[in-house]
């Protein structure tokens, strides 16, 4: 049986298999990988951090292609740590896919095709709308709209979150202080700002700069931290923001592993309870642990705000205890700006 090893760069290599099955080829990597592991030790003592990438070969492929899967079986074994690893077709469509979607997002927002839109928040005690979330709609080729489940996460794993932030923030600033010129009774609008964002150098003081910049009061525009990006390193941030002048709601509470360490009335103002949280309520006995974790929050003096409430038995639960915001489907869903601005306009002509 045939092989062709090939030295990339100092311990780097990679190895083609021809005329050998998929089974086979494990095996034969192994004794080659051995082989140049034991001549590397001897070159490189303690510096060297070799990779190992092979492929089959079948009949009729490139030169280049064949090239191109050895290469990116390497990558994989840098990228998963497990010093050699065969081409993988099914992650290699995955990576490409993934590359071309950021790559689309990235045109989009350059070109502000990044749509934002507003849901209501609810406020039970002056049974008016009380605020609003702002959230990312992006507006694919054909018109779709996908929804930011699919892309934010992306994002945020390839460290490229903070220019979504920035940029659904700036665009919400220079929303508001439309409105607010237009003579719209504007309410407070909270953006989500992700934990790549809060460790982006200077962050507070860009934010400051563009609210500035377009000359609105910090008291228009909230800030979201979902819990599970609260650690010791964003804690000065977040007070940073605070002492700026905005207002921090902490988001999503209660989705993963709840840290009560984290609500913070020296950090947050607010807290917003996660869906699951209220799909809890109808049970018994999860009513109980929402009732004391509701009572808890309120008597460090900080708002509660529901989300993702669909039902009017969650509606009555929820007024009962006293909360204070709700958000979700069951008064409104997210709507562009324009129809926001007009449930705005409505409410305060009626
Ligand atoms: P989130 O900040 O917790 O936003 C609330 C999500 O719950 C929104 O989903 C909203 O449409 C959905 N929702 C509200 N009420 C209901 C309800 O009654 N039932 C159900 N089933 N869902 C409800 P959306 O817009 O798909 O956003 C998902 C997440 O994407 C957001 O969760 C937020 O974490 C993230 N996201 C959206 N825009 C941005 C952004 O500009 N920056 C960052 N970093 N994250 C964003
Ligand atoms: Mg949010
Ligand atoms: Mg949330």
């Amino acid at each position: 049986l045939g092989k062709i090893v090939a030295r990339v760069s100092d311990d780097q290599f990679i190895f083609f298999f021809p005329g050998m099955t998929e089974e086979e080829a494990p095996a034969k990597c192994m004794e080659l990988k051995e082989q140049i592991l034991g001549k590397l030790r001897k070159i490189y003592v303690n510096q060297s951090n070799p990779a190992f990438g092979y492929c089959v070969v079948n009949d009729g492929e490139t030169i280049e292609r064949l090239r191109g899967r050895a290469m990116f079986a390497k990558s994989l074994a840098k990228l998963e740590r497990t010093l050699y690893h065969a081409y993988d077709e099914k992650a290699a469509i995955e990576l490409t896919n993934t590359v071309l979607l950021l790559d689309e997002f990235d045109r989009t927002l350059e070109r502000s095709g990044v749509e934002v839109w507003y849901q209501p928040k609810y406020d039970i005690h002056g049974k008016c709308i009380g605020g609003a979330e702002a959230l990312a709609r992006w507006r694919a080729k054909d018109g779709q709209i996908i929804s930011p489940g699919r892309f934010v996460p992306l994002l945020e794993e390839r460290g490229k979150i903070a220019a979504l932030d920035e940029y659904v923030f700036t665009k919400v600033c220079l929303q508001q202080k439309k409105w607010i010129e237009e003579g719209l009774p504007v309410v407070p609008v909270s953006v989500n700002i992700s934990r790549g964002s809060l460790l982006t150098s200077d962050i507070v003081h860009r934010y400051q700069q563009i609210l500035e910049s377009t000359g609105i009061d910090q008291s228009c525009i909230y800030l979201e931290i979902t819990e599970d990006s609260v650690h010791a390193d964003v804690v000065k941030i977040i007070k940073a923001f605070r002492q700026e002048g905005f207002h921090m709601l902490m988001d999503d509470f209660g989705r993963g592993s709840s840290n009560l360490a984290n609500l913070r009335r020296d950090l947050f103002h607010g807290v917003k309870f996660d869906k699951s949280l209220i799909d809890l309520i109808s049970s018994q006995v999860e009513e109980t642990v929402l009732r004391s974790t509701m009572q808890m929050v309120q008597s460090m003096g900080m708002q509660i705000t529901a989300e993702g409430v669909e039902l009017q038995e969650q509606v009555d639960f929820l007024e009962s205890l006293g909360c204070d915001e709700i958000q979700g489907y069951f008064y409104y869903r997210p709507m562009k700006a324009d129809a926001f601005a007009r449930l705005l306009e409505s409410r305060y002509r009626s």
